[in-house]
């Protein structure tokens, strides 16, 4: 590959990725090898090989246990995290405690292999590149990634290792609704002040988000707020719960007992919501379920907005959240962008509608493709590209969560408020509790809750030495420090000396060491390579197969006129060796397979010469030969 391909801006979805690159003044969004804009978020791993995207999602109702999605809802939480053993109760794949973190454990080439949230979502990364690199035609490097607006600390820190073991350089972790802003905000060429509200409805999130665009180029987030468990997922859930109850109903028998059933029929319910965004009727045929049972039945638009009717409607309280939080009213909102395959919903939309009094929506993006678009766009500006489009646009972020210390009582105090716009570097001095005390605890916490117990812990460290002195009287100076990723660098310094302090952060959220994310890195290069090796032997069988079948049917057609009948014989009794032999050994390596092809080669070819001189020349099937 020639030299280094312009950056992307990749959105690493729940459910689906997306990849886009801005190039000659516009953005493109790149199609995968199947010609899809939006990738599945699914890995998978066989006694052969690993799989990405559509290839992994194809499998899954085969190879349940072994296929992962969701990676996305692990990254960055800890194995007790409360949201993620709820949803581990729905995935069909094995979700392991080590040391406090989740790790996947699958089977992997016929060993029990673990993998860690950011290496899965690596390989998604991993994947999205590939794609940009063989539309691109030269390596990928630099990419600016997407998350959900509520994503805290750890998380985001989570993503951008994620990045790292893929091998980017991640210029910057952005919000969705911003990116997505981002996208509006060029497609329509705004003239004058306009306030925005992006509701983005994806597959396992949701977040809303108000903007205001200046002249189509200044875009500050006023607020944002959320539900990192409300998406497309919960609504297949619903479905899927409702046809299991009339399965077992019907048929006294529980697929959830059954994991390659369960996955078939949340495959089959998933397509039925899709339908029912375009139809009022569905029906949903899943043949041989269980035990062999065929389950045919019929769905209507009216029962799937009834199952998920409450879902629906929680996303509402959160808009007038982020619009209390903007000290907008409603009618101060110029447009309301959908984003996110789940805005399709026609319910969804209605019910957003009648909030705003009828007002038209903006869904002139697609909704899939707005996150990645958007990206590109700001990947296009960090690298100081001179479209004249993109002249002077400016991103202003705001923190989701209040950040601040624990103080006496477990009280929360925030050092830098909700909504504060990013980056930002905030300093608060504080003092100590008792007198002579020679050391201070720092923990360091998110969230809203005035007790520090409901909020959530990012990291502690002791500021110590601090010299003899009456409480209140030493002058600690505590400083946060947010980049323009959303990542927080908190240090500590005891001004009453006027010397600052050595500290340590001490890893309390599940984040990876240096170290650990080295290996991964090193794994995920060897994984790549395991997976070119696996896709050669392939190629290797196909060229085998095809050049058994292309002799057999030369010779077929050739008959007795090739005046050898032993050699035709025995060449096509070859043929046919060759080919159980591929049907008998289904793993066997590249150099067998080569070796094979060149001992059938070796039996074959004499007799194709002769069919040459025969003139019965077959044409193009016999030029392969070589
Ligand atoms: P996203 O993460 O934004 O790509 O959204 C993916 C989610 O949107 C998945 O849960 C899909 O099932 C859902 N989705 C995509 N198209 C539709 C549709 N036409 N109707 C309802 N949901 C959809």
């Amino acid at each position: 590959m020639s030299s280094r391909a312009p950056p992307v801006g990749i959105d690493l979805g729940t459910t689906f990725s997306c990849v886009g690159v801005f190039q000659a003044g516009k953005v493109e969004i790149i199609a995968n090898e199947q010609g899809s804009r939006t990738t599945p978020s699914y890995i998978a791993f066989t006694e052969t090989e690993r799989l990405l995207g559509e290839a992994a999602k194809n499998q899954a109702a085969m190879n349940p246990t072994n296929t992962i999605f969701d990676t996305k809802r692990m990254v960055g939480r800890r194995f007790d995290d409360a949201v993620l053993q709820a949803d581990r109760k729905l995935w069909p794949f094995a979700v392991v405690d080590e040391g406090g973190r989740p790790l996947v454990q699958v089977m992997y080439r016929g060993e029990t292999k673990r993998f860690s949230p950011e290496e899965l979502s690596g390989m998604l990364l991993g994947k999205m590149r590939d794609t940009a690199e063989s539309y691109l035609g030269a390596p990928v490097r630099d990419a600016v990634v997407t998350v959900p607006a509520y994503f805290n600390d750890s998380q985001r820190q989570a993503t951008k290792d994620a990045g790292a073991i893929a091998g980017l350089n991640v210029l910057r972790i952005i919000n969705e609704p911003t990116a997505a802003a981002l996208a509006y905000g060029l497609d329509k060429g705004l003239r004058g002040e306009r306030n925005v509200l992006i509701f983005d409805l994806g597959g396992g999130t949701f977040d809303v988000s108000v903007l205001t665009i200046d002249e189509g180029s200044l875009f500050e987030v006023r607020s944002t707020a959320g539900d990192t468990h409300l998406g497309g997922e919960d609504f297949d859930n619903r479905l899927v719960g409702y046809l299991a109850e009339e399965f077992r109903r019907k048929f006294k028998r529980d697929v959830n007992e059954n994991p390659r059933a369960l996955r078939r029929l949340r495959t089959a319910a998933e397509r039925a919501k899709r339908e029912l965004s375009a139809t009022t009727e569905s029906t949903i045929q899943v043949d041989a379920l269980m035990d062999g049972i065929d389950f045919y039945t019929k769905i209507s638009r009216a029962r799937f907005e009834e199952l998920c009717m409450d879902l629906f409607r929680s996303t509402l309280p959160l808009v007038e959240k982020a619009l209390a939080d903007a000290h907008l009213s409603k009618a101060a909102v110029h447009d309301v962008v959908l984003v996110g395959g789940s805005t399709r919903i026609p319910r969804v939309q209605s019910m957003l509608r009648d909030m705003f009094n009828g007002k038209q929506l903006y869904a002139s993006i697609n909704p899939d493709e707005a996150v990645a678009y958007g990206a590109a766009v700001q990947a296009a500006i960090i690298s100081g590209d001179k479209s004249a489009n993109l002249q002077e646009v400016l991103l202003v972020d705001v923190t989701p969560l209040s950040l601040g210390i624990e103080t006496a009582g477990g009280i929360m105090t925030a050092v830098v408020e909700r909504n504060t716009r990013v980056p930002c570097s905030l300093t608060k001095t504080f003092s100590t509790y008792a007198d002579n005390q020679p050391a201070v605890t720092v923990q360091i916490f998110e969230g809203e809750r005035a007790l520090t117990k409901d909020n959530n812990l990012l990291g502690t460290f002791d500021l110590v030495g601090i010299p003899p002195a009456p409480r209140g009287v030493p002058r600690i100076d505590v400083n946060f420090d947010i980049d323009a990723n959303g990542i927080l660098n908190v240090s500590a310094r005891d001004a009453s000396t006027g010397r600052s302090q050595a500290i340590t952060i001490r890893n309390d959220s599940g984040r990876l060491t240096r170290d650990q994310i080295e290996r991964m890195v090193a794994d995920a290069e060897r994984f790549r390579a395991q997976d070119a090796v696996a896709r050669e032997r392939v190629n290797e069988r196909h060229r085998l197969e095809d050049y058994a079948l292309a002799v057999k049917r030369a010779l077929d057609e050739v008959g007795s006129r090739l005046g050898d009948e032993g050699a035709r014989q025995r060449a096509t009794a070859a043929c046919d060796e060759a080919l159980m032999w591929l049907d008998a050994v289904p793993d066997a390596s590249k150099d067998d397979v080569q070796r094979r092809f060149r001992e059938l080669q070796a039996v074959c070819m004499p007799v194709m010469t002769r069919l040459h001189q025969t003139g019965r020349n077959t044409g193009p099937t016999i030029e392969e030969v070589e």
